[in-house]
This record gives C-alpha cells, structure tokens and sequence, in this order.
C-alpha cells in the first residue's frame, strides 16, 4: 500500500465508507469530493510526548490531496523500542494516509504519540476540517445526544459476481488481538486447522496485566485470592446483570491458561518471566475485595526499565505457534458479514481482503468472533452507552475496533446485553477551559496521576466523594457532578503521596513489594509528563490555592474553604465527611500547587454478545446460534456497568480463556 495515490486512496475510502454506511456503522461519509483539495499543500510539524524519555516530533508534507511524505524524530525515546519502531511507523501513516494507524507492538507510547502529532499535522493542513484519524480520510458527524442512532444498519448487500476469492478452513478466527490469538494458538496446538483474519496490519493489543486465579506462580509466591470470594465480587460489580458460569469458567480455567500461555513464551522467549503483583491492597482496602490474581510477562533486559515495553512477548509467542502449527493469519482483511445455511447454521464469513476484494471464507467447524468491542464507534458509544460518552475526554483504544463483530451478529439475530459498559480509566486530561461536551479526543492529554486519590473537586469546588475508588468509580461520582467533570488537585510533595498512597496495577508508580518492574511510569517519567501537559495547559500550576482556583476556573472562595477542610481532616487522621482510608488523607500543603481538570480516557468496551461458557452465540430467546462463538471483548455476559478494576487484569483474563476453551472445543469437535 506505501506509495497509494490519491485516486487509489479515495477508491478505498468511499469502498469502506460506502460498507460503512451501509452497515450503518458510525453514520460515516466521506468529506471531500475527489476533484476537491484536501489540504493547504505544506510542511507541517507537531510534537505529543512520548515515552518517558520526551517528545515526539513529526513533520509531514501534504499535496492537495495527500500526505506526501513523514518524518518521525524519536530521538527522546529509547532507541531500541520506539526509535526502532521509526520507520515502521512512518510507512504506516503513508499507507493509511491518515493517523489510524496501528503501531508498533512493544513500543505503544511511542506509536500513540506519534498518531497524535500526525492528526495535530492533519488538523493544520486541512484547515480543521479532518478532525479524526479514520481509516480514511472521512469526517465524523457528531452523534445525536437523543433519540436512537442507527449505529445497527443493516448488512451490506455483496453480489456473487464480486467474490474475488473462496476460502475453506476448519476454524475461522475474525480477529488477531488477545482472545483471536488464543483461541488460534490453542486450536492449533491441537491440530485444528485454522485461519485468523484481522483488520490491522498487525496484532497491536498486547496488554501487560493478565488476571488469572491459581496459577503456578501464584503458589511460588504464595499469592492470596479466595476463589468464591472473587467470583462473587465480579457477580456484585456487574449487578449480577451477567451469566456467573462464564464468570466461574474465568475463575476455574484461569490459571491452567496462564500456565500455558507461559509454556508458549518460554518456548519462544526463554529469557522472559511471568511475575506476579501480590502486594494489592496495600494498607487496607475497607469496601472493595482486592484479591492477588495481576500476572505480567517480564525480559531480563535492563533497558526494559517498565512493563510497558515487555507487552511483546505473549503475541509474539501465540503468533509463532498459531504459524508453527500450520496455521495461517491474513492481516488487512476485515470481517464484513456473517453467512449462514438454509438452516441458519452460520458457515462462514464475507470479509474484505488488501486492495478493497471481497473474499468468502468458509468455515467448517464455526466461526469465533474474537473482534474486539466498539470502543472506536463514536456513534455506537453515545447511542449505547451515553454515559461513558459524555465522560470520555480522550481515548487509548484499538482505533479499528469499531464494533463489527457485534453489529454482523446482531444482524442474524444475536442477543446482545442490554447494559453499555466501558473500561473507563480516571487519566483523560483536558485544559479547564473545556468541556464534557467537547469531545474533542485529540486535543485531550493522558494524566497518568489521575488514578492517585488525592483530593477532587467538582465544578462548585467542592469535594462530592471518596477518592478512593476503582478508576471508573470515580468517574461516575464524577458524572453526577455538574458538567460531569472533575478537578484532581495535588501538590510539589506529589511523589511522597503516591509512595504513601501505595497505588497497584497499572496505576503503580512506585515499585512492588513483590518486585519486579511492575510500575508503568517511574517518577521520573511521570515528572516529564507532567511537564508537557502543563506546557500543553492540561496541567494548571500555582503558588497558591486562590491562583490555582483561577486558573482551574473554580470558585475561588469555595475551592479555598474545601482545601482547609480537607487538610483539616487530614491532619485530624479521619476522613470524617467520606470516609477514605486514614493513610489515603495527605495534607496539601507545599507549594507550587497543581491541578487538573478530569474525565474517562477510554479504554475499551465490555458489554458484547451474549454468550454461554461455551462460547456460543445466543440469540434473543437465549438459544445458541450454530456454528457462531465470540470471545472477549466482542462477546458479553461478563461484566455490566463497570470494569471491575480491583480484579486487575480480568479483561484480557477472560479474553484469554474463551479463546483458550473456545479453540480447544472447535479443535476437538
Ligand atoms: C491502552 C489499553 C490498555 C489496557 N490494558 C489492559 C490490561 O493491562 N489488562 C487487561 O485486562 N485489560 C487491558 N485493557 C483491555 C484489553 O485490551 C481488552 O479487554 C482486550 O484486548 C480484549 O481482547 P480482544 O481480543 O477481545 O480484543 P483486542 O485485543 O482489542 O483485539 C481485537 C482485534 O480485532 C481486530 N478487528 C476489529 N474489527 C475487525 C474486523 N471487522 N475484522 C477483522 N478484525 C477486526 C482488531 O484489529 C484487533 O486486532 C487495555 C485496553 C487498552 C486500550
């Protein structure tokens, strides 16, 4: 695709463009007629941090139509992850003429500060008017806030006459992300014979936290889970508004898959380690269960100073024996509909190949839909979860996980769950002079500190919740606020605090009791970061409270009075108006004080179609659809409301082990 012209960029775009409306995906159509100029022709240069060691800078040169050239300075970044990704990444935004691009496995920090300064070039060049890196150069309506969105649509009609391609395999896996992978390396293992397509050019999701109950490692390390205890509290954050078999699959098979996953690594990596992070809960957690279940992969490399750049080694190993075992995996090709017989057995798929070609692929023992959720579907975002919409300031998801999978099993009469439920983290930062409503994703910053439970005003000024709450938790106080956004205010002790505050998982800044590199920033990165986004003027700086209430546009007076009375409490060692762990309650005392305006950055969503522990498609009358499975974040059944955060690493947890068992049943069928 490098070097694509115009003519073949924008017959691309209106193919897609045209499946999408069709599908009625995102109310999608393209901007720009093909005679029309795109771009003020220039060099245009942006920089976003990257990772840890500093800024990224891009410049790109646009034609009228085109993005005719990219330069990628990673100098700041470690030379071995992100400035070996360099070149990778600037052939990727010339192929996608955009900045959805994928990235580079092992070097995501880098890969996502780049996308940002790609779309800030777009942004300048085009005068504003392509506002969002799609696949293709398409400008997003803004979704309704009332009535219903058809983010449903209908399947395209696809005539005999334009199947370039028939494909025949055993088991056919519609995505290369944590459960397609899985599903794959276990089928295969086993002497299924099996195809993987994905949309990407690459298998881009590797997530460093694993969830998982009983493993090996957990008995070396003594790790401590009480098994019905954790079953029942994901049943509880879900509302039970879930199927606690599947549920109960996670908890009795997780450990197993771990293991395994493990054995693959090894075999391919065997310098590489499974760690695990036992000291959750540190300090005492009064009302939420916090059970040890966090795995993570780990090199000997010491460069590797964070886990952020160990998220490798797992697909790397699940690729090599999905090929190993004969298998096959088809990047760029993109599920498009479902088939089915007279019977309404599903027996295979229409998808779309490199170079716009419909293939059929047709799929002897089932089809696992294992691609991802819809968390890049603006429109299916506010029209089914219109919640999690409105606080979402910035998004970390798969760009191409647009919901496909569950729209083509709806279309043959899949159930889906009736809760929207995102993985919502507390780290979207934006400049106070925004707001909820903006929506303007770009623009937003990734507040890593946010997940620390300082103190946290809403608009009045005033504290309205216990700080101290699982990442979407407070995002929800939050919510209930006027303007449905949040302030978090800290001050120059700030490390002293996250040393005391003991934060786990993903929100770790300080490093485990139980070793390891399992922090995501270090200190020193999280103090670079915060450097650009109060350079960006998402971070507002003060010496003192009344200067940094006029900066965070808050009444000043009310902000003051809610300051005093928190140190107060503080000092007081009891958090007598919302009951926050006493060690949590840290004065803020020392001045230059900081704070930053707050809503979700977006992870990924988690409510899918309904599913058995068999991995089965169910459709409205709870009855499995033949021949169709789903897995992970496609599939639903799992979590309702909210990501159950304290379970760490649950998400790619389960993923991992429908795959596991989906692939290990289609094989032995
Ligand atoms: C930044 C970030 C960090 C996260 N960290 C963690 C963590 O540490 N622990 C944890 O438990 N969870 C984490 N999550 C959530 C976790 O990534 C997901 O729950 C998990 O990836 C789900 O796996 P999946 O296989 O369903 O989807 P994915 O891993 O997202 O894979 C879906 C795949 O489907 C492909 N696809 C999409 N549409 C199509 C189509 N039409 N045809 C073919 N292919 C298609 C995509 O290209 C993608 O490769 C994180 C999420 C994000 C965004």
């Amino acid at each position: 695709m490098d070097g694509m012209n115009r003519r073949e960029f924008l017959r691309k775009a209106g193919l897609i463009a045209a499946g999408a409306a069709a599908a009625g995906a995102a109310r999608i159509a393209p901007v720009f007629a093909e005679s029309e100029a795109v771009y003020t022709p220039g060099t245009y240069t942006a920089s976003a941090e990257g990772f840890g060691e500093g800024i990224v800078t891009v410049t790109v040169t646009f034609d009228e139509t085109s993005i005719t050239g990219v330069a990628v300075d990673a100098s700041s970044q470690t030379e071995t992850i992100g400035g070996a990704a360099v070149k990778t990444l600037e052939k990727q935004v010339m192929a996608a003429q955009s900045s959805a691009i994928d990235g580079v496995t092992g070097a995501s920090v880098t890969s996502r500060a780049v996308k940002e300064a790609v779309a800030d070039c777009i942004r300048q060049a085009s005068g504003g008017r392509i506002i969002e890196g799609g696949d293709v150069a398409v400008q997003e309506e803004q979704p309704a806030m009332t009535g219903p969105a058809d983010w449903l649509g209908t399947p395209p009609e696809i005539g005999e006459e334009e199947i370039a391609e028939t494909l025949h395999v055993q088991i056919l896996v519609v995505g290369a992300g944590n459960a397609g992978l899985m599903t794959a390396a276990r089928a295969s293992s086993l002497g299924g014979h099996v195809l993987v397509i994905d949309k990407g050019i690459s298998s881009t999701t590797e997530r460093n936290w694993i969830g998982a109950l009983g493993t090996r490692e957990a008995a070396a390390c003594g790790a401590k889970a009480d098994r019905n205890l954790t079953v029942a509290e994901l049943c509880r954050y879900a509302s039970h508004r879930c199927d606690e078999k599947l549920i109960r699959l996670w908890a009795d098979r997780s450990g197993e898959v771990v293991d395994w996953y493990y054995s693959l690594v090894r075999n391919w990596h065997p310098d590489v380690e499974l760690h695990m992070e036992w000291d959750v809960g540190h300090g005492g957690h009064d009302t939420f269960y916090v059970p040890a279940v966090m795995h993570n992969f780990q090199d000997s490399n010491p460069e590797h100073a964070y886990s952020v750049s160990t998220a490798c080694y797992g697909f790397d190993s699940m690729i090599s024996t999905i090929r190993a075992n004969g298998g096959e995996i088809r990047y760029e090709t993109a599920l498009v509909k479902l088939e089915q017989n007279e019977a309404g057995r599903v027996t295979g798929v229409i998808a779309t190949a490199p170079e716009g070609r419909y293939i059929r692929i047709n799929a002897e023992k089932g089809v696992v839909l294992a691609c991802g959720g819809y968390s890049a579907n603006k429109a299916m975002l506010a029209a089914i979860n219109p919640d999690a919409w409105i606080s979402t300031v910035q998004s970390a998801g798969c760009a191409l996980n647009t919901g496909d999978g569950i729209r083509a099993g709806m279309w043959i009469g899949a159930d889906k769950d009736p809760d929207g439920t995102a993985m919502l983290f507390d780290r979207g930062g934006i400049r106070p002079d925004q707001t909820a409503l903006d929506h303007n994703w770009d623009e937003a910053g990734y507040f890593h500190l946010g997940s620390q439970p300082w103190l946290k005003v809403n608009a009045r000024g005033e504290r309205f919740a216990n700080e101290s709450q699982p990442y979407d938790f407070i995002l929800h106080a939050g919510f209930m606020q006027p303007g449905h956004l949040y302030t978090t205010v800290y001050d120059s002790d700030w490390l002293q605090h996250v040393t005391q505050f003991h934060q786990f998982g993903c929100a770790r800044i300080i490093p485990s009791d139980s070793g390891g590199r399992l922090q995501i920033f270090s200190p020193e990165v999280e103090t670079r970061i915060l450097a650009i986004l109060e350079a960006r003027g998402i971070v507002q700086k003060a010496d003192t409270l009344e200067e940094l209430a006029v900066k965070l546009r808050l009444p000043a007076e009310t902000f003051a009075a809610t300051v005093r009375r928190y140190n107060e409490l503080c000092e007081k060692g009891v958090d007598e108006d919302f009951g926050k762990e006493a060690y949590r309650m840290i004065p803020l005392k020392t001045a230059p004080f900081y704070g930053c305006r707050q809503g979700a950055s977006l992870q990924c969503t988690l409510d899918g179609l309904r599913i058995n522990e068999r991995m089965e498609v169910l459709d409205t009358s709870g009855e499995p659809i033949s021949g169709l499975y789903a897995a992970g974040d496609c599939s639903g059944s799992f979590f309702a409301h909210n990501y159950p955060e304290y379970i760490i690493g649950v998400a790619v947890g389960r993923s991992l082990v429908e795959g596991y068992v989906v692939g290990e049943a289609l094989a032995q069928k």
